[in-house]
């Protein structure tokens, strides 16, 4: 190896879900929406006049946080806005994690945790969830340099309740506790109204999911001012403007449609209860899930002999090749008309 190479950072980076593009593929492995964002973020595009992008965007993405902050019944020097919700849990692990003890997740969660404490050279730890899936809280009780749970958890889709949430922040009052709330729109309980009690609980949503908006990448996290003000200085050490005046505006648009939030929300979690029987009639069990997917195993056939063939349909689903969850498949809720694309894809796979 030449020298140069010696001061590389090398890392093993996270590994997204695949983003083909075939015409007549369905996608259903990145948990994406199937249904158009808000209306009026159409408009937006539409109306944009491009000498708006002649200038720097607002910072503190004015707008969208105002937004975001009425939204969420907080003050707006309660909300950081990122680049997708990973560019905020990623400024969180940097901002928060830089004591000696370990930083602790369970251990079949969200796998860019890992990629953020090795990046920042973060000790961690990853509690075993029990033999059902199931956060342990007491695995949560001792020291530790910050907590980060995803609720619900992915990919297992399952939800804890508030006081779950609340007993774990209470046994952590010297810790960062970092709530991952990606997919609480679809049934999760939102721990939002204990970040007014504990100061040191931070929750993170995105527009990825429930906004139908992962192209336009918007993330954001509630906090204590100070916890956001933190936040802030970090971000403001490497990059002052890192969400685009089209995004701020896009996001203020979808914000301001509760209506059709609510109603994009419903219509999915609706094909999610139709699913888990229809999946079951083929012989799979599927965690109780709380979000946008769901984590499924079959009785006789192996996950990734599934994943491979409904592949080769163009039907995408995510498989991970790792301990304890090799056997199981996660698959985003698509349309009902996709979803019954998938069922009769299974039913011939299974035969
Ligand atoms: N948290 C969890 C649990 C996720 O599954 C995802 C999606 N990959 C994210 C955060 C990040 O999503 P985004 O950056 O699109 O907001």
């Amino acid at each position: 190896m030449s020298n140069w190479e010696n001061n590389v950072r090398k890392v093993v980076p996270y590994v997204p879900g695949e983003q083909p593009h075939y015409p007549d593929m369905i996608k259903l492995n990145t948990n994406e929406n199937p249904y158009p964002p808000a209306p009026g973020v159409a408009e937006v595009l539409k109306a944009l006049n491009t000498d708006v992008l002649r200038l720097y965007p607002k910072p503190d993405a004015h707008e969208l946080a105002a937004a975001i902050a009425e939204d969420c019944g907080v003050d707006f020097k309660n909300v950081f806005v990122g680049v997708g919700s990973d560019d905020v849990l990623g400024t969180a692990f940097l901002t928060f994690f830089k004591g000696k003890l370990p930083v602790l997740f369970p251990d079949v969660t969200y796998s860019f945790y890992p990629v953020w404490a090795e990046l920042y050279n973060i000790p961690y730890e990853t509690p075993a969830l029990d033999e059902n899936f199931r956060i342990k809280k007491e695995d949560y009780y001792k020291p530790n340099g910050g907590i980060v749970i995803a609720n619900p958890n992915a990919p297992t889709t399952i939800a804890e309740p508030l006081d779950f949430i609340e007993d774990i922040v209470i046994h952590n009052k010297d810790s960062v506790v970092i709530v991952d709330e990606a997919y609480v729109d679809f049934g999760g309980e939102t721990a939002l109204e204990l970040t007014r009690k504990y100061e040191n609980l931070l929750v993170i949503r995105t527009f990825s999911k429930s906004r139908s908006m992962a192209g336009m990448r918007i993330g954001f996290a509630i906090g204590s001012e100070k916890l956001i003000s933190y936040m802030m200085a970090v971000r403001n050490s490497y990059n002052s403007y890192t969400m685009t005046t089209p995004s701020i505006l896009c996001g203020e648009a979808s914000i301001k449609d509760k209506a059709y939030f609510r109603k994009t929300v419903d219509k999915i979690t609706a094909t999610r209860e139709k699913a888990v029987p229809e999946l079951k009639k083929l012989g799979f069990t599927c965690l109780d899930s709380s979000a946008n997917f769901l984590f499924a195993t079959h009785k006789t056939v192996a996950a990734k002999e599934i994943f491979t063939k409904l592949r080769e349909k163009h039907i995408f689903v995510r498989y991970f090749d790792k301990p304890r969850i090799n056997n199981y498949l996660r698959i985003t809720i698509g349309t009902d008309e996709e979803m019954q694309k998938l069922y009769a894809a299974l039913s011939d796979i299974l035969k």
